[in-house]
């Protein structure tokens, strides 16, 4: 798998960035979108064409997480069939239906087709096994453990998670624990996000082997939020954090 940052900023883009956003590649060239913040049209452009997505899985439906969806399909919408190969294939938006306005509006006619994902049993999607976990946040949104069926590398994007005990184990050995880090570790027990020391000991707990620090915050000096989160993780983790078209092949 090959996982690049397209958007990493968490509520709003700033400095010629966007907000979450990350396209996962799998060996065998499944390409998913993780969430689609804004920007994440332009800077997928520079990965691939974005008629290529074969499909996008949401986290949640907070802004910040799905303000380019409506860009992405005009993309597609607009873009000439024939040209450069493209067919004009439906594209499947995976979310959860409990709040079903939003659900409703992942599908429009004849560019993109919302999917329920199945939180209690898990979902196949492409190459990917995927299972998920509610996690604390003001609306619902759901952590997603995403597994290549064929080399067994796995992924856990937390979506936005205030701190949880069973984050660790939904973590567990995991290649790549990619975790929203919007607060720096005056901060804990937050409703809606992890703090830097929060990621790092869920990381270490957990036994993944690389944490990515996303879901940024505008203020303050993210090397200092690198650092504690890197502390809390131990050298047993290697911890970074997230800036546009950063790749990370998992080996
Ligand atoms: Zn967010
Ligand atoms: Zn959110």
């Amino acid at each position: 798998m090959k996982l690049t940052a397209l958007g990493v900023w968490g509520g709003y883009p700033t400095r010629d960035a966007g907000t979450t956003s990350y396209l996962l590649q799998s060996e065998s060239g499944f390409n998913l979108l993780l969430d689609c913040g804004s920007r994440a049209v332009t800077e997928l452009e520079h990965e691939l064409q974005p008629t290529q997505l074969d499909a996008v899985i949401l986290s949640h439906y907070h802004e910040d997480h799905i303000a380019d969806l409506g860009s992405l399909r005009q993309y597609r919408q607009l873009y000439p069939l024939g040209q450069d190969g493209w067919d004009g294939m439906m594209l499947p938006i995976y979310g959860h239906r409990e709040n079903a306005y939003e659900f409703s509006k992942l599908t429009l006619d004849k560019v993109s087709e919302g999917h329920a994902y199945d939180v209690e049993n898990g979902t196949k999607l492409g190459p990917f096994d995927i299972t998920f976990i509610k996690t604390v946040h003001p609306v619902i949104n759901y952590a997603m453990r995403i597994s290549e069926r064929r080399t067994g590398q796995v992924l856990v994007y937390t979506g936005d998670t205030g701190y949880f005990e069973a984050l660790k184990d939904f973590a567990r050995d995991a290649d790549v624990l990619l975790a929203d880090v919007y607060f720096f570790k005056d901060k804990s027990k937050m409703p809606n996000h992890l703090s830097s020391v929060e990621a790092g000991e869920i990381a270490k707990a957990a036994g993944v082997k690389q944490l990515i620090l996303t879901h940024l915050p505008q203020f303050g000096d993210l090397d200092i939020l690198l650092t504690e989160a890197r502390e809390a993780a131990g050298n047993a983790v290697s911890t970074d954090l997230a800036i546009p078209h950063k790749k990370w092949q998992l080996l």
